[in-house]
Order: structure tokens, then C-alpha cells, then sequence
């Protein structure tokens, strides 16, 4: 048995995505990008993110095609 235990850093600090301010991970909304995992503080950053990621991304959505008949 090892003397000491690393305990799980529940209280570790992260950084916004939006606005940069520094929250702890335990309270942060969190978002899984393709890439890496981004916090935020609150779901009004979350939201601006998010607004912007789809601003700059164009997804190849064919448009839904109502066939008569
Ligand atoms: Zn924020």
C-alpha cells in the first residue's frame, strides 16, 4: 500500500474558451470538439461558441427533397 494516494484533481481549474476566465473544471460546461475538450463557464459562452463554430464550418448538408406522389 502506498503511503500516499494521488486524489483525482476535482478541483482543477480550466480556462474558458470564450471568455477566459478561469472556472473549476467540476462546474464548467463542457464541450467535445473533433479535436481537444473546451470549457466554458457558463451556457451564455457555451452558446457564443458554439454560434461561432458553426459560423466558420460548412457541413455538406444535402437539402431534404419532397418528392410528390
Ligand atoms: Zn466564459
Amino acid at each position: 500500500m502506498p503511503d500516499h494516494v494521488h486524489p483525482i484533481p476535482d478541483d482543477e481549474r480550466v480556462a474558458c474558451e470564450v471568455c477566459m476566465k478561469e472556472i473549476p473544471r467540476s462546474e464548467a460546461t463542457v464541450a467535445e470538439a473533433t479535436d481537444y475538450v473546451a470549457y466554458f463557464c457558463g451556457l451564455d459562452c457555451y452558446d457564443k461558441w458554439q454560434a461561432k463554430g458553426k459560423a466558420q464550418d460548412h457541413p455538406p448538408v444535402a437539402p431534404p427533397k419532397s418528392t410528390p406522389g
